[in-house]
């Protein structure tokens, strides 16, 4: 039996999902390519962006497709406003900086939203901006950035926006009828339960278009990628095949769910079992529930609290759950997605009540 993964990805996938994979597929066969079409349809269509998005896959994991979508969405002389409250808005600051594109941040502490009216100031002050990047859900502490406020104020300002969009793909709402970008990048094994190993972007037609030229990397290159895709329907160098088969399976266990919503209602009940339980057993939760996505739930860590010690208790009860990654406190995390259901999520809960017990833990905060 696989251990439990309760954490932000690689996640439990279905058996079926990983059965898919017990083929060999010819990448430039006709079985092989329509299944890499279909993909790229389903994908298209969980954003209702039929006539205007196109669907971009690149290999590797999701930082390759953010990479992927930033150096080849924005020009070189492009000025770019990132929003940061975590890991992931840091790493994008970081890309920015490894290509050498002009960038500005707006950096709020990791358990806070971005003030949307400051972000205005922001812009009205910076006249040369083009660009904003913004993260959707930010898996560092699980927060819910508001990207429908962020999204409109990018129209009003005539702004270009690129989402990271990694951990909320799926699961959280995300019409581009409703909410306008650019281009957002996703993942295969996160939200949409399948194996790691590939990513991709979705992006408005008229940017891929006008995207030639752009990235400093082959390998990286979206327009590139799209545009031999669009060619020959073929992938320009080996696609992961059993990963696109895995994930294409995983696409059709998800709309068998009720799509977004199915998978959205499956989440939120199994973060509220992990919050009602630990808050139960005595544990404080970092966000306010307004902010807290049912996604990824950071705890704080009692005083005197071992958390190797935990970790390894509940791994040998086949639960693994998440370090914290908060530069403000010391934490850790439990994540609600993947192919889990309230019976894990209930397990979950009994197993670090008996853990508490085993290892005569007891939760106290200062
Ligand atoms: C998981 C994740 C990524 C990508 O991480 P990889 O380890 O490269 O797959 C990017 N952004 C967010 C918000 C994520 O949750």
């Amino acid at each position: 039996m696989d251990k439990k993964l309760l954490t932000p990805g690689p996640l439990t996938t279905s058996y079926s999902t990983k059965e898919a994979m017990l083929h060999d597929w010819g990448s430039r066969d006709k079985e092989f390519i329509n299944l890499n079409h279909s993909i790229r349809k389903s994908l298209v269509k969980l954003i209702d962006g039929e006539d205007n998005y196109q669907c971009v896959p690149m290999q590797g994991s999701g930082t390759f497709a953010v990479e992927s979508m930033i150096s080849s969405l924005t020009p070189k002389n492009s000025e770019i406003l990132i929003l940061i409250n975590g890991a992931y808005g840091h790493r994008m600051k970081k890309i920015c900086n490894y290509l050498n594109r002009n960038s500005i941040d707006y950096t709020v502490e990791e358990d806070k939203i971005h003030d949307l009216k400051k972000i205005e100031n922001i812009i009205d002050t910076n006249k040369n901006l083009t660009h904003i990047l913004a993260v959707y859900c930010e898996t560092t502490s699980g927060i819910l950035n508001p990207i429908k406020d962020i999204a409109d104020l990018a129209v009003k300002k005539n702004l270009s926006l690129l989402i990271d969009a990694m951990s909320a793909f799926g699961a959280l709402p995300l019409s581009s009828k409703k909410i306008k970008f650019d281009a957002l990048a996703a993942s295969s094994n996160k939200c949409l339960e399948g194996v790691p190993g590939v990513g991709f972007v979705l992006v408005e037609n008229s940017v891929i278009k006008n995207a030639q030229g752009n990235c400093h990397s082959l390998s990286l290159d979206l327009y590139d990628q799209w545009h031999s895709m669009e060619l020959n329907k073929q992938w320009r160098f080996t696609p992961p095949t059993h990963v696109l088969a895995a994930f294409h399976q995983a696409l059709k266990e998800h709309e068998r769910e009720g799509g977004i919503e199915g998978r959205y209602k499956r989440y939120s009940n199994n973060c509220k079992i992990i919050c009602e339980g630990m808050k139960d057993i005595g544990f404080k939760q970092l966000l306010p529930d307004e902010l807290q996505a049912p996604i990824i739930i950071t705890f704080m860590q009692p005083s005197n609290f071992d958390f190797d010690k935990f970790y390894d208790a509940l791994s040998q009860k086949n639960f693994l759950i998440y370090p914290g990654k908060l530069t403000v406190a010391e934490t850790f995390r439990i994540g609600c997605i993947g192919n889990l259901n309230h019976k894990d999520m209930n397990d979950t809960v009994f197993a670090i009540k008996e853990v508490l017990t085993e290892l005569q833990m007891n939760i106290k905060y200062i």
